[in-house]
């Protein structure tokens, strides 16, 4: 059983969660229109990341007894001019979700849910970490290279090794890290 609140800042998460893959298709797109295709694929990795961050709240509902609620997600919003400004918007929009997090570990201590902090909540905490911290790396790398094409390539190259996740992993997410 969940409580109402949880309940509602569950669904008010997974829509949050839904945004973020929204808002990294968005800036994947941005960065394949320039040709920085690693930088892109990274985004488009993220993006289906973010969705199995929203299925970790869509299945920890359905095993509570509680009911899955879709709201609209909104148009990803913001406009970019450099990779290292691209970058900085997701870096900002990650600190956002660390703070939704933040207040939804609050609420779920005020509620006493144990199995939310234990079962769903403490594992967000830990990724928001990895997060920021591989954003804000992005961030940094990209500061320091300027307007060196040479050095920007170069980040691409190395960002594009990553791989999209499988499939199973985004819809039931679970096992391990991501
Ligand atoms: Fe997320
Ligand atoms: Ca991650």
């Amino acid at each position: 059983m969940i409580t109402k609140k949880m309940l509602d800042g569950f669904n008010k998460q997974l829509n949050a969660e839904l945004y973020a893959a929204y808002l990294y298709f968005a800036i994947g797109a941005w960065f394949e229109g320039k040709n920085l295709e690693g930088f892109a694929a990274w985004m488009k990795s993220q993006a289906f990341e973010e969705m199995s961050h929203a299925m970790r709240f869509y299945n920890h509902i359905l095993e509570r007894g509680g009911e899955v609620e879709l709201f609209e997600v909104k148009k990803p919003e913001g406009s970019w001019s450099t990779p290292v400004e691209a970058f900085q918007a997701a870096y900002e929009h990650e600190l956002k979700v660390t703070k939704m997090i933040n207040d939804l570990m609050d609420l779920a201590h005020a509620e006493k849910d144990n199995a939310a902090i234990y079962g769903l909540l403490n594992w967000f905490v830990e990724e928001q970490i990895e997060e920021e911290d591989q954003t804000l790396k992005v961030v940094e790398k990209l500061k320091m290279v300027g307007d060196s094409k040479n050095g920007i390539f170069m980040i691409d190259k190395e960002l594009g090794g990553r791989p999209l996740p499988p499939t199973q992993t985004i819809v039931n997410p679970g096992a391990g890290k991501d």
